[in-house]
């Protein structure tokens, strides 16, 4: 049993790692700067704390016996937040900053932070036949503006603090992370919880149309939550401390996801293409050579089984509202 500090833990990803940690039987703290009423999921088996871990006194606060740190806080939504927001996307730095600091005062043994493939050198993304990124793909530096700065640097800042200080940090590149539970509307949600809400509305509203970012030919891959959850456990026990990816090399395109969403909901829908949308790169995949050599594991879960679950949950949330609920 471990003493261990899940920051963000009332955010998507860290609400599921919460819940998993308390099953192993480990002793869990959670802080998220948002009110408990707001977090994804409260477990009261946990201490829960609302704290803004971007204040170096709440980080050491928050650290007080803790064996283990899990960083999954950050100022973060997909495309339509992150091009709009870089300044927000970049104060993350502080969080991650502050939390290194304090579990180095603190004598904490291992430090977990959630990177991004938005660390990726942007002109290895300009086709949509992208043949999957490897972790060297991040140098020379080119990431996303904002967010992925902030991702790399913050990777960069775990890495010395093990070199000068000899904290054990582990650093997963996550590869769009979906699920139910997740972020679904109000402007921070990402492509498949974005797409499934759309084709659930029209499917409640009898509509034909939908409205796609781009032509819909960009390419993405997409990690259901659960497999990121068990690569995210898997990489803290390992002895790996380089980034790596954590995400599932499934490619489609924005279409081809569409296509799958239309398939589970039973309708087909006439697409009308946004260019002036955000759009993100070309095409991006997940290169899994080297989580598979050095982990013997990569994500399973197909997109197919990872929507139908994801498109369910939000349609259930949507009729919720609609019912006043
Ligand atoms: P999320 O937005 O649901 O969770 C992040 C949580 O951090 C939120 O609950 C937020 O309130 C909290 N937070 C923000 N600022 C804070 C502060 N100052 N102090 C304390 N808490 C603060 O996002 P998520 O999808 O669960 O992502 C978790 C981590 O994984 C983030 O670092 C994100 O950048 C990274 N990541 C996620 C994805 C993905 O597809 N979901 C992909 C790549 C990387």
């Amino acid at each position: 049993m471990k003493k261990v500090l899940v920051a963000g833990g009332g955010g998507f990803i860290g609400g599921y790692l919460v819940k998993k940690l308390i099953s192993a039987g480990h002793q869990v703290t959670a802080v998220d700067v948002k009110p408990l009423e707001e977090w994804y999921q409260v477990h009261t088996e946990a201490s829960n704390f609302s704290r803004d871990l971007a204040l170096l006194n709440e980080c050491e606060k928050s650290m007080k016996g803790i064996d283990e740190v899990y960083n999954l806080a950050a100022d973060m939504g997909g495309m339509g937040f992150i091009e709009n927001n870089k300044a927000a996307c970049m104060l993350s730095v502080l969080i991650n900053t502050h939390l290194l600091m304090a579990a180095k005062e603190n004598n904490v043994k291992r430090f977990f932070y959630a990177s991004s493939a938005c660390v990726y050198n942007a002109s290895k993304q300009v086709s949509e036949d992208n043949p999957g990124l490897k972790e060297e793909d991040a140098y020379p530096a080119m990431p996303e503006d904002g967010y992925g700065w902030e991702k790399l640097f913050s990777e960069r800042m775990c890495r010395h603090f093990y070199e000068d200080y000899g904290i054990e940090t582990r650093v997963a590149r996550y590869h769009n992370v979906y699920g139910p539970l997740g972020t679904w509307d109000g402007g921070r949600e990402k492509a498949p919880a974005a797409l499934a809400r759309k084709v659930a509305k029209a499917k409640i509203e009898s509509s034909k149309q939908i409205e796609i970012w781009g032509d819909g030919e960009q390419t993405r891959s997409f990690t259901y939550i659960d497999d990121c959850i068990e690569g995210t456990l898997r990489l803290m026990e390992s002895n790996i401390r380089e980034p790596i990816n954590i995400g599932s090399d499934q490619m489609v395109s924005i279409n081809q996801m569409v296509d799958i969403l239309e398939t589970i909901a039973g309708l087909g829908l006439e697409r009308e293409y946004n260019l002036n949308a955000p759009k993100g790169v070309r095409g991006r995949n997940s290169d899994n050579t080297l989580v598979q050599e050095l982990m013997g594991w990569e994500p399973t879960i197909t997109l197919e089984e990872g929507l139908k679950k994801t498109f369910d949950w939000i349609y259930g949330e949507i009729l919720g509202k609609k019912d006043g609920k």
